[in-house]
This record gives structure tokens, sequence and C-alpha cells, in this order.
């Protein structure tokens, strides 16, 4: 049996710091997929060369994951934590905010220099009420560690970050069950996927489009939400182009946000405020 579609959403076009972004989540009608938070889709876009610094400047998480996936271009993400990591295509940086982790990110200073072209998606997965005030970590997940699952002589690939999709595993720890994959499609696409059988399941487009089922049109900037009510989907495409698969398991508690914290509690977000302002969360020099 089919999982059915629960809904499509188109996303807000929005802008944070240097990088213009598409939001399809939240919007009004999917105020988040449990367990996940918020996605942006930054790009594609051009720097120029020599154009000025374009990176976001030094700003704090807690009770989260901000995930990186570079799709084009090369990020620079430098932490309270002491680290400096760069990422190229095809690459994630994964970082857990636990407690509190200050960070800024953007382009690399060569990328601006001699420009070029950026996209990527940032994801906030959201931790588990045990978790949220583990000690913040980060994972640079390079190309090397990164299985590659092939469908039908290509037509469809998918790298596979975390979680496990047809008998992949990838590499990133993460602290509940959460499926992510970058997948890569071509205008041949015709194939019947078993995808991971976790109860939330999610597709974003980030170019190109998609027929799922052979009856919803899903096209750039477009997220479709499955339901958990058969095992299989159907992808077809008449263009190439780019996807993320998300795939999980809800955490089922509650959430209360204020810009870059997600807690449980309208009390733990004051404390977010309160420690974030006597340093608790460390500091980062730009
Ligand atoms: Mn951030």
């Amino acid at each position: 049996m089919f999982r059915s579609v629960r809904i499509i959403t188109s996303s807000l076009l929005t802008g944070v710091g240097p990088l213009r972004v598409a939001q399809p989540m939240p919007v009004h009608a999917l105020r988040n997929l449990d367990p996940f938070i918020l996605l942006h889709h930054a790009g594609p876009q051009r720097f120029d060369a020599s154009g000025g610094v374009h990176r976001i400047d030094p700003h704090p998480h807690r009770g989260f994951e901000p995930v990186t996936f570079v799709y084009r271009g090369s990020v620079h993400h430098k932490d309270s934590l002491g680290n400096s990591g760069i990422i190229h295509g095809g690459e994630v940086q994964w970082i857990t905010g636990g407690s509190g982790i200050i960070h800024s990110e953007g382009p690399t200073e060569e990328l601006q220099q001699s420009g070029g072209e950026i996209e990527l998606i940032q994801l906030w997965v959201n931790l588990p009420a045990s978790d949220k005030m583990c000690v913040p970590s980060y994972q640079e997940l390079h190309n090397s560690t990164i299985p590659v699952v092939r469908i039908n002589d290509n037509q469809l690939t998918l790298r596979v970050i975390s979680g496990e999709v047809m008998s992949h595993k990838g590499p990133a720890k993460t602290r509940s069950s959460v499926t992510t994959a970058m997948g890569s499609f071509t205008s041949e696409l015709d194939a019947e996927l078993v995808l991971p059988g976790n109860e939330t399941l999610a597709l974003y487009v980030l170019n190109g489009a998609l027929i799922v089922n052979g009856e919803h049109r899903v096209e750039r900037h477009q997220l479709v939400v499955f339901n958990n009510d058969g095992t299989r989907i159907h992808l077809a495409s008449e263009s190439s182009g780019d996807l993320l698969l998300l795939g999980g398991e809800p955490l089922r508690e509650p959430i209360a946000q204020y810009g870059p914290f997600v807690m449980n509690t309208d009390d733990e977000i004051q404390q977010a405020l309160v420690d974030y302002r006597d340093g608790k969360m460390g500091t980062l020099e730009d």
C-alpha cells in the first residue's frame, strides 16, 4: 500500500543574514513536523568576487540540533567549543546545541574572495526533553563517510546522512530516530520506493519537480508530507533536480520556542535568555 499525501506546503521567501531563503516549514498550515522544527533552503545564490564579507554573525542555540546540508559551494562554521570546520557540496555539519553553543556560519572566505555559488539547507532537529541540556557537540560528515543508495541505474541517488535508508546507514549520531538523506534525480525517474518505516516522512524539493504516487506534482520550494498508512511511495519526474528526505519518530513533547532556543516550557525559555546573557553558552570572537 502507498503512503498517501497528507499535505504539500509552499515556501515563504525570507532572508537570513546574507542568504535568500525559502521556508516550507514552519508555515501556517504546518507549524512543525515532529521531530523537525524548521527548514531553510538557501540559494542557489551567487557571490561575486571580493564583494565583501557575507557571514551570519555569532548567535546562540539551545535545546535542538541545527544541521547544515551543503548542496553547492563551501561553508565555514566556527563555534564556542573551538571548532572551525569547512564542508563542501554533498557534506553536512550536524550541530547539537544541547545546553548552549554560539556559532557563526557562512560561505568560506575563499568562496567570498574568488566568487562562487552556494546552495544549502539548514534543518532544525528537535532534541528529546531528556537531551535538551546535554553537552553541546559538533559532527562534521565528509563525503568519504556518506553511503550512496543508487536506485534504477542512478535515476535517483540518496546520500544517507542519518538513520537508515534501504539497508544503508548514515554516519551521523542522533539522539532520537532521525532519518535524513540528500537526493538527486534525473528526468528519467520512475521508481517505486520502500522508504524508512518512520512515522514521519517528508520530501523537500530544492529544484526540478516530482510526481508523487502518480498524481501529486511537487515543485521546487515545496515540501510533501506523507501519512503513515503504507510502506511504499512512487516517484517520477520529467526534469532533473535535488531533494532532501526527512524521516523520524515524533517526540510528542510540548514545544516552547523563542528565536534560537527550542525548549519544552516558557520557564525554560526564560532561563535560556538569562543563561545566554550571563555568558553560560560560551563566547565566540568573529
Ligand atoms: Mn545558527
